[in-house]
């Protein structure tokens, strides 16, 4: 038995079987790299779903997280901390809003725009207590808290978690005129995914985000952008909604904020809407602690550069570039947008998770999302040497699976 038998072996007894990992047990990595416990390399091509966008342990993410556990590593809301104000300056800069609310993980930071879009609603728009509406898009994925999967589309995110949370009507994603009906004077937000990752890199038609914009300033609705996975350089700009010239309301941001070390996340808005919490009304233990936003400091300072932005374009043009050179009786679809991309398979050619497992014997990490996609983001500080080593292997998977005539 190998190490990795015997840890897979391990982690199917006593785990709760809610991932479907491959078979691959990491105990090192670097920049692009992993290493497992029995000596194999593997390049990461899934960057914790984006989280990893600065690279496995990046120096200068570990030197400030170094730094800080050298110093103190949470003391808690109750008091306030030497790196919690800059850190809140520096993110709300970035984004060009008013304030910061930091919390850990992309779902809290979901559960508290929808708590400040429906508190917005009451105090500022004047919608009847408890009657509050928040627009979705279809295919979505904020999360995992029963609010969140109240409001999916995906069966198995929402079977057996009722009774769900009500307030939330859902449209076809990249369908305006169906969003300006779903909203009336109870609306008080558009909650949507700038591009749709777990959906499967689903870039919307153009003009969907500008006429989402256009739509709610009319209608006194708060455009909430979740870039969680779309943002921080992943689409090859700060925030995908640029893309289209577009500001929202309120920004939902995680994952690469905490530079793949902690897990960091933040609302980011002007004061007419975070101003409205007051003590007692919203919290986290962990949120905004120490140690959080020490990295999430450097994080931003690393995104103020624009360096690894337009890295994530070039590369992605690259990316791109390649994935049109897949063979169409395989490839149904390709979408990509910066470093990120969904190929879509025919089923013929078999399916993604027949892909995945593949291009990890050839020593490759990417996962499937849903059945037949295939979802490519590697870390933003990956070099076209090792880009071009990872498609390689895609391309002779592929070609090895599909359908011979
Ligand atoms: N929102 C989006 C767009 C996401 O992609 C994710 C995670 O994949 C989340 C929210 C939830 O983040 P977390 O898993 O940190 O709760």
């Amino acid at each position: 038995m190998t190490r990795t038998d015997d840890l897979r072996s391990m982690s199917e007894r006593w785990s709760a079987h809610n991932y479907h990992p491959l078979p691959v047990v990491i105990s090192e990595a670097s920049g692009a790299w992993v290493t497992d416990v029995d000596g194999r390399r593997y390049l990461d091509f899934l960057s914790a779903y984006s989280a990893m966008n600065f690279g496995h342990r990046h120096p200068r993410l570990l030197r400030v997280a170094h730094e800080q556990l050298d110093r103190v590593t949470l003391v808690s809301r109750a008091f306030d901390h030497e790196t919690f104000g800059p850190f809140c300056r520096d993110l709300a800069q970035l984004c060009g809003k008013d304030m910061v609310l930091p919390m850990n993980t992309g779902a809290e930071a979901v559960e508290t725009a929808i708590k400040a879009a429906r508190k917005w609603g009451y105090r500022v728009k004047g919608v009847p207590r408890d009657e509050a509406t928040i627009v979705v898009a279809s295919d979505n994925f904020h999360g995992r808290t029963v609010t969140i999967v109240s409001f999916s589309t995906d069966e198995s995110a929402r079977e057996d978690y009722g009774p769900y949370t009500p307030g939330f009507r859902v449209v076809p994603y990249g369908d305006i005129a169906a969003m300006e009906q779903a909203i009336d004077d109870t609306t008080v937000a558009v909650l949507i995914e700038p591009v749709q990752g777990e959906a499967g890199v689903v870039v919307p038609p153009t003009g969907y985000l500008s006429g989402l914009r256009e739509l709610c300033t009319r209608e006194n609705v708060l455009l909430v952008a979740d870039e969680i996975q779309s943002g921080l350089g992943r689409t090859g700009t700060t925030f995908a909604v640029e893309h289209e010239g577009v500001v929202p309301d309120v920004y939902i941001l995680g994952k690469a904020l905490g530079g793949g070390i902690v897990p960091l996340s933040a609302v980011v808005a002007d004061e007419e809407v975070l101003g409205l919490f007051a003590p007692g009304t919203h919290g986290s233990t962990f949120g905004g602690n120490p140690l959080a936003t020490a990295i999430g400091r450097e994080v931003v300072a690393m995104l103020r550069t624009g360096e690894l932005q337009e890295r994530s374009r070039v590369l992605g043009e690259h990316l791109a570039q390649r994935l049109k050179e897949l063979p169409a009786d395989a490839v149904a679809e390709v979408r990509s947008i910066g470093l990120w991309a969904g190929v879509q398979l025919r089923p013929e050619a078999g399916r993604a998770r027949q892909v995945s497992e593949a291009m990890q014997a050839r020593g490759v990490l990417v996962k499937e999302t849903h059945e037949w996609t295939v979802r490519i983001a590697p870390p933003l500080v990956i070099d076209q040497a090792d880009l071009d080593h990872g498609l390689d292997a895609l391309a002779e998977t592929i070609e090895e699976l599909r359908p011979r005539g």
